[in-house]
């Protein structure tokens, strides 16, 4: 079946804490699309290079990457990640693992296995007539520059480790406010000044600061964008 209108690519990008993957999730939900969380994938690598004694993803050998594979598998709620078939999900959720994930983020190799991961996992999607919702840095710019519906988040750094702690707190990690921040400054200054791919907002993506939005707001926000754009394109 080709892809009809409906059958979206939605891409929402932004720095850590804004928002993403909660909205990401809830849009795909009600639209009944696949869920791409692409962060998580980035994570995964990086608990393959970390369980393997690498704690500088720069150090292991070019071979090394061969040797993970990540998937990717839709579940109720969102998608469960896999690391060479191991459900990981939870794992890479530890504060060890989100320092190292953009670290490794910042090797060419690594993104352009993932780069390419991705891809495929939404075109089968389309394929089949479905959309699909990524969330990620370089949605927009790199993976899908010519996605349907580009979205930009951004929030206060200080809401941004607000929300990320509290993430945290019901995972069992009670760390203090201070230190959230000062990890998120630290990911957000290397994922923006990497020479691959770096974070920064698409320039025909729309601009959302959620700050002050719930995620009732935000998920709102992403779904009108959506029905704009299903409305001014044609039925294929
Ligand atoms: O989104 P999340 O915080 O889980 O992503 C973890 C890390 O993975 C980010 O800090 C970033 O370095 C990297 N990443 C990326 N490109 C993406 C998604 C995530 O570089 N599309």
């Amino acid at each position: 079946m080709p892809p009809s209108s409906s059958a979206l690519i939605i891409a929402i990008d932004g720095p850590a804490g804004s928002g993403k993957s909660t909205t990401a999730r809830r849009v795909a939900e009600r639209l009944g699309y696949l869920y791409l969380d692409t962060g998580a994938m980035y994570r995964a690598v990086a608990l393959g290079f970390l369980e393997a004694g690498y704690e500088d993803p720069e150090a292991a050998p070019a071979a090394f990457l061969e040797t993970l594979d990540v998937g990717a598998v839709p579940a109720e709620g969102g998608m469960r990640t896999l690391l060479n078939g191991r459900d990981v999900s939870e794992a890479i959720r530890e504060p060890a693992v989100s320092a190292l994930a953009s670290r490794a983020a910042v090797l060419p190799a690594v993104r352009q296995r993932l780069v390419e991961a991705q891809r495929q996992i939404a075109r089968r999607q389309l394929e089949q007539g479905r959309g699909v919702v990524l969330d990620g840095r370089d949605i927009g710019t790199v993976v899908f520059p010519e996605a349907d519906v580009k979205v930009f988040l951004v929030a206060d750094l200080d809401v941004r480790a607000r929300r990320r702690r509290q993430e945290g707190l019901a995972r069992g990690q009670d760390r203090s406010l201070a230190e959230v921040r000062a990890e998120l400054q630290d990911r957000d200054a290397r994922d923006q000044s990497r020479a691959v791919a770096p974070l920064r907002k698409a320039d025909d993506a729309v601009l959302l600061d959620t700050s002050g939005l719930s995620i009732d707001e935000q998920v709102e926000a992403v779904l009108r964008l959506a029905a704009e754009r299903n409305l001014s394109t044609p039925v294929k």
